[in-house]
């Protein structure tokens, strides 16, 4: 019965991306720190990782909240599901909350690359995978991982998928850059991940103090999918809000809050207006992935980032706020949560209807049968 639900889904949503949360969050339980794969609806199960803070306590969540054929692609263990399903893993940058899972899980990874800017891919060559921290599963060490550094112009083909991906550098805390992956399947349907990001131009006064450049780098990203967004083919937009707003501009350290998150979607806003003035409600109902919210204190603060966000959602976005291990699919301007498997609750419910409706039916038949019984014997009496 789930098979027929998802195809009923996929016929009424169309949707082109499967995403399973590994992770969600920004800190502190570090069983669910940043970390989504990614699939095309057009070959299931073959997943590339956008970030791997969390890994498989992640596949965990999604084998017991998921019919594991459908969504993991016939697969019911977590190591088949990272050997065999995750054919790459984008890095945005090398903070631990971000590569945590990756390094933990390497012991019993098969051979697949790591896509990210040079930077990062320095990183986590240096200070990961460098025989001191943890052993080297890199390309000059145990070879399980291949470096594949990625461009803003030339599409990298992410192996056993048909999915390409772009990387653009956005900063993060400056001179510290974080990275943005557009990924797009073969109809050119993307979604777009941001890693972690600081404010264009709370960054930006940064970068000018220190060398006279001025450049907004998210804006790059923002000018480059613009015209995918009139054409209704960029089908999410993963981004950060670490904090409730409320935190001082010099204590975000390289992050957003629900303010500065709709900042950036004005500087989307601005850049679709520049190519059709007349494209005001372009922003409409897209996805939005909310990401990365940093818990303070043990208290979550994810109920405060979606009420705020709430109240400045003057372009009437789709905020939707991830749970790990809940499946979800994204098509142009449709969501869905992935059908999750019968809980016992529903067994039961199932079983009490259907016990009722065979009771109801018997005692149906019973009393037909004794009508027309006693018909034949008032007959049988006129007959006499
Ligand atoms: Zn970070
Ligand atoms: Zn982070």
């Amino acid at each position: 019965m789930g098979m027929w639900l998802v195809l009923v889904l996929f016929c009424i949503s169309r949707a082109d991306f499967t995403v399973l949360p590994m992770g969600v969050m920004g800190g502190v339980d570090d069983s669910d720190l940043s970390g989504y794969a990614v699939a095309s609806t057009s070959l299931p199960g073959h997943y590339v990782m956008c970030d791997a803070g969390t890994l498989f306590a992640g596949i965990s969540k999604v084998l017991s909240s998921h019919t594991a054929s459908l969504v993991l692609g016939g697969v019911d263990d977590e190591l088949q599901f990272l050997r065999e399903n995750i054919h790459a893993y984008l890095i945005s940058h090398a903070h631990l909350d971000h590569v945590a899972g990756l390094a933990i899980n390497s012991v019993d990874d098969s051979k697949k690359p790591i896509i990210a800017l040079n930077s990062t891919l320095q990183n986590i060559a240096n200070h990961i995978f460098n025989w001191q921290v943890w052993p080297d599963f890199g390309p000059k060490g145990l070879g399980t991982y291949d470096y594949w550094e990625v461009s803003s112009y030339i599409p990298i083909s992410i192996p056993s998928t048909p999915l390409t991906v772009l990387g653009f550098p956005v900063y993060h805390s400056y001179p510290y850059l974080s990275t943005t992956f557009l990924i797009c399947d073969e109809e050119e349907n993307c979604v777009l991940y941001f890693g972690d990001l600081g404010p264009d131009s709370i960054e930006n006064k940064k970068v000018l103090s220190q060398n006279g450049n001025n450049t907004d780098l998210a804006r790059q990203v923002w000018t480059k999918v613009a015209p995918k967004v009139l054409e209704k083919r960029l089908h999410a937009i993963f981004m950060e809000s670490s904090y409730a707003d409320g935190v001082a501009d010099d204590k975000l350290f390289g992050h957003l809050t629900p303010k500065w998150l709709m900042e950036e979607l004005r500087a989307l806003s601005e850049e679709i207006l520049k190519l059709d003035p007349t494209a005001t409600g372009a922003l409409q109902n897209i996805n939005v992935v909310v990401t990365h919210v940093k818990p303070v204190a043990r208290e979550n603060i994810r109920e405060k980032v979606k009420e705020q966000l709430a109240a400045q959602n003057i372009f009437g976005i789709n905020f939707i706020f991830p749970e790990q291990g809940n499946a979800f699919l994204v098509g142009s301007h449709t969501y869905s949560p992935y059908p999750t498997s019968p809980s016992l609750s529903w067994w039961v419910i199932t079983l009490i209807a259907f016990v009722s409706l065979l009771f109801l039916t018997t005692l149906v038949f019973a009393y037909l049968l004794y009508r027309r019984q006693n018909k034949q014997q008032v007959v049988d009496y006129y007959d006499e």
